[in-house]
């Protein structure tokens, strides 16, 4: 996509490489609008130029990050500790809400412990680069997400000798033969890692699971689950996409998770799991020894977040009800939404020029969805995003599928 006639080094290859893609960007209608929020994230949102509009676009799956209680705890928080730590963790930067957090986390999945970071796109940089060893290979599938693809890249760039490879997405037959081909591989001497995202955020499609749990106990590999879009969600009491498939928090090995979707939506993310993964993420991570924690806010916010999903797993059957409730509206308006139990519901379209086309006229009409194309998916598969929250209520569900149906009608 990224064609450059302009090649000439020179003083300003830089600026005229880039103006060329911006201009290719505009010119075939794919910039990126960022729109501005002046209220809090909710069913709906206050919008800059728009007004409110129901929002359908945000990962507030289970409708906390207005929550009373979040914010108070937030509030609380920076009122007793102040803004931060000013230094990474290992130094004096480790406050109570940190240490209280993690063991939430780790009881909330049912595993022996847990690390916060700023991000779950930090805690992943911090995973494979940190757990792996040359002669390690990381198994992983087609479709996870960017931090995901990141660690793994960031893995075999500084330790010469670790290994990965990519099967088809949600493939259980790939998956096997990736993982036979791994054993047989003089070059593998070391673990064998799978990993994969819980909910994939794109299709909003659910990993096998059981599947993949059963190949790496036949093969000997450790499990690793990037959940970001599953927890809060899936399963009875919104455990993540394990539970959904009845299995134990620590059916699996290792978590990738954030903070920033359902768990109170500030920001930060988590690694948990076996204690001696954890404890080797403190002694030699990058992001942990060399970069500061999680604020003290988000610390006391998500912590408080997840105590209120655990208490109130009725959020968690509201949000479920809600999905069935919109799905069923979309189909019956004529778009096609690919079938599955997560809250994200994809529309395809096709062009990303008409994806976004769609959403800014959705947007006109008070319903905040947002388009996504290449490079965020792959060329010709663009789709509006529809993610649905606890949030919602019926009247805001209902303004959703009617202006579906004035679009449809409009782009017959
Ligand atoms: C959203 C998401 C992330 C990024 O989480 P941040 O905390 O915003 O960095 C990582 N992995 C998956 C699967 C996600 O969906």
């Amino acid at each position: 996509m990224t064609t450059t006639t302009t090649q000439v080094r020179g003083p300003n290859v830089f600026a005229n490489r880039t103006d060329e893609v911006l201009a290719q960007l505009k010119d075939t209608g794919q910039v990126k609008v960022l729109q501005t929020i002046e209220g809090p994230m909710d069913a709906t949102v206050k919008l800059r130029g728009y007004g409110e509009v129901a929002c359908f676009c945000s990962n507030n799956y289970l409708g906390l990050a207005n929550h009373p209680q979040v914010k108070r705890a937030a509030i609380e928080g920076i009122e007793k500790y102040g803004a931060g730590t000013a230094s990474v963790r290992f130094i004096c930067g480790t406050f109570e809400p940190h240490e209280r957090l993690e063991r939430t986390i780790a009881k909330f999945l049912g595993v022996e412990a847990a690390y916060s970071f700023v991000s779950c796109w930090t805690a992943a940089e911090a995973l494979f680069p940190t757990l792996c060893e040359p002669g390690d290979i990381i198994i992983s599938d087609e479709l996870n997400h960017a931090c995901i693809i990141d660690s793994m890249r960031l893995a075999v760039g500084i330790k010469k000798g670790v290994h990965r490879t990519v099967f088809k997405h949600s493939d259980m037959g790939a998956a096997r033969e990736a993982l036979d081909k791994a054993r047989n591989n003089p070059e593998v001497t070391g673990a064998m890692w799978v990993v994969t995202d819980g909910v994939f955020s794109m299709e909003g499609d659910i990993a096998k699971l059981p599947e993949l749990r059963k190949l790496c106990d036949k093969f000997n590999a450790l499990l690793v689950v990037d959940d970001s879009h599953g927890t809060g969600v899936m399963g009875p009491t919104g455990r993540g996409t394990h539970e959904h498939h009845g299995m134990p928090g620590d059916a699996i090995d290792f978590y990738a998770g954030t903070l920033g979707k359902a768990l109170g939506g500030g920001a930060g993310g988590y690694l948990a799991g076996a204690r001696r993964g954890i404890d080797m993420i403190v002694q030699r991570g990058r992001p942990t020894l060399f970069s500061n924690a999680l604020p003290i806010t988000i610390a006391c916010s998500a912590n408080m977040a997840i105590e209120i999903l655990m208490r109130e797993p009725q959020r968690v059957a509201k949000l479920r009800e809600n999905v069935a409730y919109a799905r069923k509206g979309i189909a019956a308006v004529g778009f096609e939404v690919l079938e599955s139990p997560t809250a994200i519901c994809p529309i395809i379209v096709g062009d990303t020029a008409k994806a976004i086309s769609m959403s800014k006229r959705l947007l006109e009409m008070g319903v905040f969805v947002i388009g996504f194309g290449y490079p965020v998916v792959p060329e010709g598969t663009a789709r509006l995003r529809v993610q649905i929250s606890a949030a919602h209520e019926k009247v805001h569900l209902d303004q959703l599928v009617d202006c579906l149906r004035k679009l449809k009608a409009e782009t017959r």
